[in-house]
């Protein structure tokens, strides 16, 4: 008997948690008379349908994430008067095309979206008070926004990197990758240009760049896509890739392509150590090839001095300014590096001049004296190109120079010299502007 009055206990005090619950979640006066209930007046019995609906859940919630299987709520009640009037998704650009139902049972509504909804945008979904309960009883405008997804995955394959520069559709490629393994990153725009889809990635090893992708988050692989053509001659300033010190030799430095300003050079040397007037420097690693090349030109009776050797990003500030001032800046961009462009900011780029001669611009050509014709013909030998050869501008994006030579070594001036390429057009071909 006592066993049997406890467990009935219990069953009654279950019931009443039931109880509580259902009406905790159900709010509606329909329920009746149940004791939890405000009642508007001792006298007036409660209207059964005094109370509007109420949203009671939405899936995705405020600043959750949106997928394909679009938007789902529930009302206190049930409902009439939800359709693509009244329960719409929403972005800047205007109301998205969606199908809108609603169950048998009047208390939940779907939305679907009949569009792919672009990566890393963020919607508004919004319930109006054409949603009304069965006594005409108007749901309060409600509205809330929700995002789609902002990772980007990558399976395993080969992707390309870009960057824009100022105009919207100015590309360069910079950085290319093989992925092993499946990975994600977290992004934050899609856009597309010409036929492509490019996705914005913000974190990992692509930070910064934007891929090829689809508008879902996808990012595609490249692996069929060849090396781009050589970037336009465009005044931009986009990061230059392969900037390690160790990489002197490689970096691609153009109009486009920019070093940081905190690029200086470890192992500058005064560059009467080579053989040749001081009180400029370059690279350690030049001075020998240097030093062999002043030695043999001397030998040849080419007397060759120093113009101008390494410019610290701030020098090349005053120097650019300097042609400004004298030529107006249009004339300047032609014969000058804008700071940061300067292959003389690497510490491995001399501007020659004969012993004793004028700047060497001021010659009708330098190339046709003792020393400039020597360079011209002997300088690849020590490792030396001439950056800006005669009738290359439009490749390599300066005029003609031809006191001003670069140091890449011996192996990969000997390389460019069988090419039969300028310097800038060699680098780029293979792969060291992209990757
Ligand atoms: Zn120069």
């Amino acid at each position: 008997m006592s066993r049997m009055r406890k467990v009935s206990l219990a069953f009654a005090s279950l019931v009443v948690v039931l109880g509580n619950a259902s009406c905790s979640v159900t709010p509606s006066p329909r329920s009746g008379a149940s004791a939890s209930e405000p009642t508007p007046s001792p006298t007036a019995a409660p209207t059964p349908d005094a109370m509007a609906p109420t949203l009671v859940s939405q899936q995705p919630a405020a600043g959750g994430e949106l997928d394909a299987s679009g938007i789902r709520v529930s009302f206190s009640e049930p409902v009439h008067g939800v359709d693509a009037a009244s329960f719409q998704l929403s972005s800047e650009v205007g109301v998205i095309d969606s199908v809108v139902s609603l169950d048998p049972s009047g208390r939940t509504a779907t939305l679907v979206p009949q569009a792919t909804l672009p990566f890393a945008t963020t919607y508004t979904v919004t319930l109006t008070g054409l949603v009304d309960d069965l006594a005409g009883n108007q749901l309060v405008r409600t509205n809330w926004t929700v995002s789609t997804t902002n990772r980007v995955s990558f399976a395993p394959g080969t992707y390309t990197g870009y960057r824009f520069g100022d105009s919207p559709s100015h590309l360069t490629a910079l950085k290319r990758s093989t992925l092993g393994s499946l990975s994600t990153a977290t992004g934050s725009a899609w856009q597309t240009i010409g036929d492509a889809g490019y996705l914005l990635v913000d974190a990992g090893i692509w930070a910064g760049y934007w891929v090829h992708g689809e508008r879902d988050g996808t990012a595609r692989d490249d692996l069929t896509a060849s090396i781009p053509a050589l970037p336009a001659c465009d005044y931009v300033d986009l990061p230059a890739n392969r900037v390690g010190y160790g990489q002197w030799g490689t970096t691609v430095l153009d109009t486009v392509f920019q070093l940081p300003d905190g690029y200086t050079p470890p192992d500058l040397v005064d560059t009467s150590h080579a053989g040749l007037n001081g009180s400029y420097f370059i690279r350690a690693i030049a001075q020998k090839d240097l030093a062999a090349m002043i030695t043999a030109a001397g030998t040849a009776g080419a007397h060759l001095a120093v113009q101008s050797a390494y410019r610290s990003y701030a020098g090349q500030v005053l120097t650019f300014d300097g042609w400004v001032r004298q030529s107006g800046y249009t004339q300047a961009l032609r014969v000058s590096a804008r700071p940061g462009h300067s292959e003389h900011q690497l510490g491995t780029a001399i501007d020659f001049k004969t012993v004793g001669g004028i700047a060497p611009w001021r010659y009708a050509d330098w190339a046709t004296s003792t020393e400039g014709a020597w360079l011209a013909a002997n300088a690849w030998k020590f490792g030396w190109l001439m950056s800006y050869p005669k009738g290359s501008s439009a490749l390599t994006c300066y005029s003609y120079e031809p006191w001003h030579y670069r140091y890449v070594g011996r192996t990969t001036a000997a390389a460019v010299h069988a090419a039969g390429t300028t310097l800038r057009e060699w680098l780029w071909a293979q792969g060291y502007g992209v990757r």
